[in-house]
């Protein structure tokens, strides 16, 4: 991917190029009068891994800062999907959280705590269900057999697996596309093979997953929208 970046060229500046992101995704480069566009090019290029960095740190904090309200309107991921909340209170019906029609229907009374708490379950029972059919699929597709399945709330940590083959897996993977889900599935299996990141692991999990590299690019520049 190319950065794009807008230069700042100054007469005041002596040697220095000198690098600011603003408003998340505006590369700012500031660089002496005469340098050359190229000198500027390869500056930016070096740098790309910082600001890919400070770019995803910028969004996440100020997604943090706007952190969810539940209130109507507001939208919730699925799958992968925007699904708008609408907020009803029937102290007569059972509470919580439905989904039909990508539309989520909370049954709650006011308060963001409680509310936050009717969508963590329901991610949860959700997630516990898609995944344990997914590796379901493919432990048996792959032939690697795995000792259960648990469920966790980690925020960065999409899944792992355990030294004797016990897998876990965030509730918030159900918010991403089920592309990405297989994949994190696919991974996590394929420790039970090889309990490593080495050359070979990856080797095996392009063998069963040629875009996976994709995937995981995708899990990484999007970990901010998971935030609830
Ligand atoms: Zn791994």
């Amino acid at each position: 991917m190319n950065t794009t970046y807008t230069v700042n060229r100054s007469r005041k500046r002596k040697k220095t190029i000198s690098l600011q992101i603003r408003n998340e995704a505006d590369v700012i480069v500031s660089a002496p009068y005469f340098t050359p566009a190229d000198e500027i090019r390869r500056f930016v290029e070096e740098k790309k891994s910082w600001i890919n960095k400070t770019i995803q740190k910028q969004k996440e904090t100020s997604l943090k800062n706007k952190a969810k309200t539940y209130e109507t309107g507001e939208n919730f991921l699925y799958l992968g999907r925007e699904c708008p909340l609408e907020v009803v209170f029937e102290p007569f019906e059972n509470a919580g959280i439905t989904l039909r029609d990508n539309r989520f229907y909370l049954n709650a009374r006011e308060g963001k705590d409680i509310r936050k708490y009717y969508f963590v379950s329901w991610y949860k029972s959700q997630a516990y269900d898609l995944l344990r059919r997914r590796v379901d699929i493919y432990s048996k597709r792959l032939n690697l057999s795995y000792k259960g399945i648990r469920i966790t709330s980690a925020q960065s940590r999409w899944g792992s697996c355990s030294e004797d083959d016990r897998l876990t897996f965030s509730f918030r993977l159900i918010m991403a596309p089920p592309d990405i889900i297989d994949y994190v599935i696919v991974h996590e299996l394929m420790h039970i093979r090889v309990k490593n990141h080495s050359p070979e692991f990856w080797q095996r999990v392009e063998a069963v997953m040629p875009e996976y590299k994709k995937h995981r690019r995708w899990l990484r520049d999007n970990r901010h929208q998971f935030i609830l």
